[in-house]
């Protein structure tokens, strides 16, 4: 079972402009690092225990400038934090849920990251995500 709500993606067109708002709230962005795999800058803003992860498409060809296009920023996925993501993986296949990614890839944070398939999950795009411990 997915241990908490580990973080809320949300796409921007500018992670600069976006950190002017949170800032507002008294929130503020604890480090920013470039995916290359995903053509993504990430910023990661900590909200109690959960963190509201600011994805800016570094490329056109980024599925988020993708997303943005079709969509205008927004809420992107929803991330659960999870142990053993490669077993909770195949065991989310076996109950007959659609995987976008089968195995487990790397992700901001140093964290193993898969995404199942919208049209499983409701309409919202989910994360299944494993925090490497430090
Ligand atoms: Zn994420």
């Amino acid at each position: 079972m997915p241990k908490n709500v580990n973080h809320i993606g949300i796409a921007v067109k500018s992670i600069e402009e976006t950190a002017e708002f949170y800032k507002k709230l008294g929130l503020e962005i604890e480090s920013i690092e470039v995916v290359e795999s995903q053509k993504v800058r990430v910023a990661f803003i900590p909200v109690g225990d959960v963190r509201i992860e600011l994805l800016e498409p570094t490329s056109d060809q980024s599925t988020i400038a993708k997303f943005i296009e079709k969509k205008g920023e927004g809420i992107h996925h929803v991330a659960l934090g999870t142990e053993n993501l490669i077993d909770k993986l195949a065991e989310a296949e076996a109950n007959g849920i659609r995987l976008i990614d089968k195995t487990p890839r790397s992700g901001a944070h140093n964290a193993q990251i898969a995404f199942l398939h919208p049209k499983s999950s409701h309409g919202v795009l989910l994360e299944l995500c494993e925090e490497k411990k430090t």
